[in-house]
């Protein structure tokens, strides 16, 4: 299922995501070699349709490639995942798993998508890492900000080089940052909506910077160049439950501009939907152990759907599909005991 290359193929830097699959045929590792080692793991299209990996690190390698920049300061390990899914435009096909919940530490175990993570974290664990990238877009209006899995200095030097937005989470389980952290210090940037040229922009500069990185520092970033978040819940709109975004006829009624919302510190009674007749607006929240935890964030009042308590979303999104697919959005406090 995987497929591992040791040189860029003719022409491929200059395709857009949805025409990789055409030319690689699957998942693909490539290896690229620079003036240092080990190499920098960079992964794109983990979801299909968030081309701001892809589109970053084809701009960022053409003119070491094409020979007007010299030498590729650092090797970079490419992993370009879900081209089937980027072909037809979606985070992932019907039927298909999510690539980014199914590496090693995953709740879901045992199918041929597991399988291919495992080869790729034993392939980079084998070749050695200097630190691990993970690129995505999100949808609904966000900040641009970086995830990690663990709490260490250098894992957040890589972070605030991106952001000083950072996010801390260990569930959902199975995602490419928790899996590299075993290996490298390790990121997961979320780099803003699709097709917006800035998030490539940046993203791009964050690679080039980091393929100049000698190291990565053990001490503290300082507190005043960070503001962490730790995500504490997880929410979704059960399959039971319809929604629609200012709709009437559905259970939740979510208001258009729900996603102003996200990284925004949002006082108790903060109204997320109006709930229709003879619903109980129950959604499924889950702390990063597991547990419902519903109770203790929402509450239903006056035919609204409430924050019971001051919380900050992120991800927050009105995209069906993202809904049903991953979820409404997760919740985060202010996180600041590692921070010195
Ligand atoms: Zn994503």
């Amino acid at each position: 299922m995987l497929q591992e290359l040791f040189k860029i193929p003719q022409g491929l830097l200059n395709l857009n995501a949805h025409e990789l699959d055409a030319a690689l045929g699957a998942p693909t590792l490539l290896h690229i070699r620079g003036r240092r080692e080990p190499a920098l793991f960079v992964s794109v299209l983990m979801h299909g349709n968030e081309t701001v990996g892809w589109d970053a690190v084809r701009h960022q390698l053409k003119p070491y490639i094409e020979g007007s920049a010299h030498g590729l300061p650092r090797s970079i390990s490419l992993f370009i995942g879900n081209v089937k899914a980027a072909a037809a435009g979606l985070r992932r096909l019907p039927g298909q798993l999510d690539y980014n919940r199914i590496w090693p530490g995953s709740e879901q175990t045992g199918t041929a998508e597991n399988a291919m993570m495992q080869q790729v974290l034993d392939i980079m664990a084998r070749r050695g890492v200097f630190a691990s990238v993970d690129l995505h877009n999100n949808t609904g209006v966000n900040p641009h900000y970086a995830c990690v899995n663990v709490l260490d200095n250098r894992f957040l030097h890589l972070a605030t080089l991106f952001s000083r937005t950072v996010v801390y989470f260990i569930r959902p389980r199975g995602v490419q940052s928790m899996a590299m952290a075993r290996l490298c210090p390790a990121v997961t940037l979320e780099c803003g909506k699709v097709g917006q040229l800035h998030g490539v922009a940046h993203a791009q500069e964050y690679l080039e910077a980091c393929l100049h990185l000698a190291e990565l520092p053990v001490t503290p970033v300082p507190g005043h160049d960070i503001d962490l978040f730790h995500t504490v819940a997880q929410v979704k709109i059960p399959e039971l439950l319809s929604f629609s975004v200012n709709g009437n006829e559905t259970d939740l009624q979510l208001s258009a501009d729900l996603d102003r919302l996200n990284f925004r510190e949002l006082a108790a009674g903060t109204v997320l939907a109006r709930v229709g007749p003879g619903c109980d607006a129950c959604l499924d929240v889950r702390d990063e152990t597991g547990r419902d935890v519903a109770a203790r964030f929402f509450t239903v009042e006056d035919a609204e759907l409430r924050f019971r308590v001051p919380v900050m979303p992120s991800m927050l999104t009105l995209d069906a599909q993202v809904i049903r697919q991953d979820c409404l959005c997760y919740l985060m406090e202010r996180y600041n005991e590692h921070v010195p």
